[in-house]
Formats: C-alpha cells, structure tokens, sequence
C-alpha cells in the first residue's frame, strides 16, 4: 500500500491498484457515499473485466489508453453524474435496460408496480392475450417488464419524450418484446388519443408519471438535479399535477374491471385516492406501501359500467 502510494505520487507507473485508490480518493472528496465501490464498478467496465479478474492481478499495470478512459468515467462520477448514465445501463426487474440522460433512471420502488400487476391478473390468466397501457414510460421499463411476464400481452407505452421512446424502443428489442410493444409520443395534459385502440379496451394501465412538489425538486440529490431529466419528476406545485390526466385517461381507455395502477409520492395518498373517489369510475381504491413502508402506489379498478 505504501510502495504504491509513492509510486502513485511520482506518477511514473499507474497500476490497477493505484488507479483504484486514486479514483476513490477523488470521488470520496467529492462527497460520494460509496467511493470505493464507485470507483471499482467503473474501473472494471471501463476495462471490460469483472472484478474478479481485476483482483486476480491488481498490480498489473495499465496502458495509456486504458488509463485515460478510465479516469474520464471517474471524473464523470466526480462530477456526480449517476453510475447509471456513465455506464449507460440500469438493472430493473433483474434485466438489463439501457438508459441515457434522455430518460429517468428506473428505481427498485417501481418493481412494485409490477408486482402488483402480476398478482392482481394471478398465474392463469397471465397466458391471456391482454392489452396494457404504461403512460410516461420513458425507459420503457415497465412496459417491457409487462410484456415479459406477460407473454401474450401486447402493451403501449406512452410518452411526452420522443427521445425517450427511442431508449424505449430499443430495450423492447433488446429483451426480444418489440413485436407486442408499441411506441405513441403523446402528451397526457392533451389528452391521450390512440389510433389502433378503442376507448375501454385496455386490461390495465400502469404509470409512474412526475409526482414531486417544488419542495422535493429543490431537496434532490446533485446526482438527480443535475442529470435526470425535470420533465421526468416535476408534477408541479404539489406534485401532483399529471393525477386528474391520468385518471381521466384510465378512465376512458380502462374496459370495464380494468385495473390501474399508479406510482405516487409518500405524501399524495390521500389526494389521489380522493381524486379517484370523486371520479366515481372506479372502486377498491387501494394505497399500497412500498418495501420502507411509505405510501408508493395507487391501485383501483375501473367500475364494471350500469
Ligand atoms: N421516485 C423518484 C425519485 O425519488 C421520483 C420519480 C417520479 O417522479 N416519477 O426521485
């Protein structure tokens, strides 16, 4: 440690190692929480080796071109750009889904949602040929997600972002699900008008749209204010800005019995559940917590018509 150290001063050799406490130096001193781990999880794909092979031999030395690819990402991450977009990937679900500053980064949170679609179909009629609709789709995550758990299924996905609906597009054929995917740019306080569907033909909706107040915009990490994009989190003074939209497009698109399930803010149970009660389309409104027991989710049921 101390040979290496010296070495790294007088700057004549750089070994992994080296370039390793180096890295998580700076990115320590750049306030992060987990520099070290940070800095290795670069190192190795900024190498294409896992960190395995990066321990078998850690004083192996590096060759200039590698070096300074390396310490570009570091200095990414120092700049606190998320590890998500410098590596240009986000695990959902357990799958690989690529993500781009065009697009939010998909949080564990959002699994729920996907839970809860599952259990509420339940196992027989998963094989069921069902339509779904995931408004603010943005990494397509959810509707991907839904068409691989659901393997009949044919899901739309909806966004503002047209960029967006690129990164969507392809994760939906990277995971081999675009056939059943489709891709409308449409913004929701417009209304949302499909041209291959029929008002009340969806089995379900599924949405994670911009739920945070003012307060929460200017309480966010530099990591989220600085990369992620606004659009994607800004759901005006209170948050919840996109709620009376979505529920009168559920409304509209949901058949009778259709299912909608919405992310929310731990703060908006009681105005989204209200919203949805005043609607009177819709019955066993559900607040759902999420795995650190705040308020996450909105579940209700388009009623079953007269
Ligand atoms: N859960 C996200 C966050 O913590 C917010 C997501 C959203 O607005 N849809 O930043």
């Amino acid at each position: 440690m101390m040979e290496e150290a010296l070495t790294l001063l007088d700057g004549r050799v750089k070994t992994l190692n080296t370039l390793l406490i180096e890295s998580s130096l700076s990115l320590k001193d750049a306030g992060l929480e987990t520099p070290r781990l940070d800095a290795e999880v670069l190192i190795c794909r900024a190498l294409g080796m896992s960190r395995e092979t990066f321990w078998r031999d850690p004083h192996r030395e590096i060759d200039a071109a590698d070096l300074s690819r390396c310490e570009a990402w570091v200095c990414r991450r120092e700049r606190r750009e998320p590890l998500a977009y410098i590596l240009e990937e986000r695990e959902f679900w357990s799958r690989r889904f690529r993500v781009t500053r065009d697009v939010l980064i998909p949080r564990p949170e959002s699994e729920l949602i996907i839970e809860r679609l599952l259990e509420n179909i339940g196992p027989e009629a998963r094989q069921r040929p069902l339509k779904g609709l995931d408004l603010c789709t943005g990494s397509g995550a959810l509707a991907v997600v839904a068409a691989l758990e659901l393997p009949r299924a044919r899901i739309t996905g909806v966004d503002v972002s047209s960029a967006a609906l690129e990164i969507a597009n392809e994760n939906g054929r990277y995971h081999g699900v675009d056939v059943r995917l489709r891709w409308v740019r449409c913004d929701l306080l417009n209304g949302l008008e499909l041209e291959e569907a029929a008002p009340e033909s969806f089995d379900f909706i599924l949405c994670n749209p911009p739920y945070l107040g003012e307060s929460d915009m200017q309480a966010l990490q530099p990591e989220i204010a600085r990369f992620e994009p606004a659009e994607a989190l800004d759901g005006g003074p209170d948050g919840t800005r996109f709620y009376p939209e979505i529920i009168k497009t559920a409304a509209r698109w949901l058949k009778p019995a259709g299912l909608l399930l919405m992310e929310m803010g731990c703060e908006q149970g009681s105005a989204v559940r209200s919203l949805l009660e005043t609607s009177r389309r819709f019955t066993e409104v559900a607040v759902i917590q999420d795995y650190t027991g705040r308020d996450r989710l909105v579940s209700a049921r388009m009623s079953k018509g007269d």
